[in-house]
């Protein structure tokens, strides 16, 4: 962009901030530049009106030399497991399987995570799992679902401090719907959060409602 205009020093200093650290919110800008808010009002009208700037409600200043591609990887590099997860469904690992569905049910969920004596994760139910547990002619209320679930140390597990980019990656690699969040014990893995699908679909239209 070529600018016409002269900017003053502390507006080139605004520039740089949000330069490097957009998107900012005004109350950040002027926290590093050690000024009030209102101070800096006046200078952020005009790089915003000139269109240096771009300001967006609730998000902050945006360094408009940047493309929209750029902001979008910028913004994904910013979404983490723990603002998008979800409260976990568990079962422990002695339940039968057709507990297992009624759990399903009733906390309207796809996945469950299971547990030992524990609350060590060690399996997870998917839909299918149960469904073909039931379409043989065994009786559902004596099969133990740890029989029939995905074991240790064969799933595919976060945590909250992850990317949720990632997990969406390993969700379409390894062809899954949902991943456990955990958190490391000395005993083993506690499960402490799910993310699904639908948790990738709420950042996505986050995301799009930003842009
Ligand atoms: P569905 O089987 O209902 O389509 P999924 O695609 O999530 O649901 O599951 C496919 C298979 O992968 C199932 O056997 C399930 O046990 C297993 N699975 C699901 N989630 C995980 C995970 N996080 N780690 C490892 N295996 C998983």
């Amino acid at each position: 962009m070529v600018r016409t205009i002269e900017l003053t020093k502390r507006q080139e200093l605004i520039l740089d901030i949000v330069k490097e650290n957009g998107p900012i919110t005004g109350e950040h800008i002027a926290d590093q530049l050690n000024l009030t808010r209102a101070t800096l009002r006046p200078d952020l009208a005009i790089l915003t009106m000139a269109g240096f700037l771009d300001a967006r409600p609730r998000v902050g200043y945006f360094y408009t030399g940047k493309s929209g591609a750029q902001l979008l990887t910028e913004n994904l590099q910013r979404i983490y497991v723990r603002d998008y997860q979800s409260i976990p469904v568990v079962v422990s690992e002695n339940v039968s399987v057709y507990d297992a569905i009624c759990t399903m049910f009733l906390e309207d969920v796809g996945t469950l995570f299971v547990v030992d004596q524990n609350t060590v994760l060690v399996g997870v139910l998917s839909r299918k799992d149960l469904l073909r547990a039931s379409i043989g002619k065994q009786e559902l209320t004596t099969i133990p679902v740890n029989i029939i679930m995905t074991r240790m140390p064969n799933i595919t597990m976060c945590e909250r401090d992850d990317l949720l980019i990632e997990v969406a990656k390993k969700l379409i690699e390894k062809q899954i719907d949902a991943l456990p969040v955990v958190r490391e014990t000395e005993k083993g893995f506690e499960v402490i959060g799910r993310v699904t699908k639908t948790n990738i679909t709420k950042a996505f239209v986050a995301l799009g409602d930003d842009e």
